[in-house]
């Protein structure tokens, strides 16, 4: 026999860095919903990669867009125009109803171009002395890992020794507009704020909060800059976690599902009066809106909106949540919260009764796979392509997990 899954479990462990804690499980196959591992046992993805497999593993119409775009070019960089990112980005901002879009490949690059171009706006339109902009973040955000975006973490295990960090970042409570009006200043140029905190456990805002800051950041003439890396795209059931709000933020940023589970994509969108900060020279990124990406990104978009997956989320991510809070009453008093929005659901246990990471990796015992966030909170994000019958499978695993801990 071949080498098995602990082989290379062994081989990671010897080699990578030890950045990360993964979940014993060594994925070798995927299709739509479902994963192998080396041994052949399956598993169902109720984690879809944080809400980057969002069209399920594989789409085949994504596969021979890809396949397609092989038979032509792939990479080229900016040094010249193509013939994939230009659709792609008209359908990009006629989507999102923003003017114009920058692609980036990862999220963390699209929100340091949300900084870069905020700060700017400060500058050149707000009238902010030049060096003293600032931009409020919430506490409890994740906006990637660059020394910069971790330099306003509020999480010290994402800080310690990385040190010094950009200034120019101020914390406000999420969900609290008091302590935004507390926290601003006359050098505000922006708010970045994620419209749900993903990583910080499934935090959905107060309602009415987002409402109120948009109000205040246009009283205020200040950006508000809304970071959809991982909420947007149909994971809450609406193609923008912004419209469950009422609101249009200033800018918007894309990433994870936007490269249709194939590709690294992100995006920062705005309108001209934000984007026309930036100059020839000023931003760039070599495989930023390559053309493999984009034809992939275009395609990833037309099956968003064809196959009705941001529908699907509507549809089911309220029958994944009642399924996981009638486990919540049966498993009392394990699970303290089951909340969400759409196919996006974390579940916190009470510490004293369970670790989140156990459960999981019990629950991939059982042949599903999620994950757990900061120690205590497990999270669903399956791809949109999800059928109620897998979450009625992967359901019943959780609760013989939950009911047998
Ligand atoms: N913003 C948000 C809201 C995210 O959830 C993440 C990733 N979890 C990022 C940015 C960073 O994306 P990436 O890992 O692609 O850099």
């Amino acid at each position: 026999a071949g080498p098995g899954s602990r082989d290379y479990v062994a081989l990671e462990a010897r080699y990578g860095a030890r950045n990360y804690h993964p979940i014993p499980v060594v994925v070798e196959r995927a299709r739509d919903c479902l994963v192998w591992d080396v041994e052949g046992r399956e598993y169902i993805d109720m984690m879809g990669a944080y809400s980057a497999v969002s069209h399920g593993h594989l789409h085949p119409r994504l596969v021979a867009a890809a396949q397609r775009q092989l038979e032509k070019v792939a990479v080229t960089s900016r040094a010249y125009y193509g013939s994939t990112l230009g659709p792609f980005l008209a359908k990009l901002c006629s989507l999102a109803g923003f003017d114009r879009a920058l692609p980036m490949n990862t999220g963390a690059e699209a929100v340091e171009t949300a900084i870069k171009c905020a700060r700017r706006w400060g500058y050149r339109v707000k009238g902010i002395p030049e060096g003293q902009a600032e931009i409020l973040v919430a506490r409890g955000n994740f906006h990637g890992r660059t020394s910069t975006i971790v330099g306003f973490s509020s999480e010290p295990e994402y800080r310690a020794g990385f040190g010094p960090f950009a200034p120019g970042f101020r914390h406000f409570d999420f969900g609290d507009m008091r302590s935004i009006e507390a926290t601003a200043t006359p050098q505000t140029c922006a708010v970045l704020v994620e419209p749900i905190q993903g990583e910080a456990g499934v935090v959905l805002p107060p309602p009415g909060f987002f409402a109120a800051l948009r109000q205040w950041c246009t009283a205020n003439h200040v950006l508000l800059i809304d970071d959809e890396v991982q909420a947007g795209l149909g994971r809450t059931g609406k193609w923008f976690a912004f419209e469950h709000e009422g609101i249009r933020p200033d800018a918007l940023i894309l990433g994870k599902a936007l490269g249709g589970g194939l590709l690294p994509v992100s995006a920062f969108l705005a309108d001209d009066e934000v984007m026309q900060v930036f100059d020839p020279g000023s931003h760039g990124s070599t495989f930023g809106g390559n053309a493999l990406a984009a034809a992939v990104a275009l395609e990833g978009l037309r099956v968003l909106e064809e196959e009705k997956l941001v529908e699907r989320a509507a549809q089911l991510g309220p029958y994944l949540m009642r399924k996981l809070q009638d486990v919540q009453r049966e498993a009392a008093p394990l699970i303290r919260d089951v909340r969400g929005r759409g196919l996006w659901v974390g579940v916190e246990v009470d510490p004293a009764h369970a670790s989140a990471r156990r459960l999981v990796e019990r629950l991939a015992e059982r042949g599903v796979l999620s994950k757990e966030t900061h120690e205590t909170v497990i999270r669903f994000a399956p791809p949109l392509t999800i059928t109620p019958a897998l979450i009625d499978r992967a359901v019943d695993a959780f609760r013989s997990v939950a009911l047998q801990r």
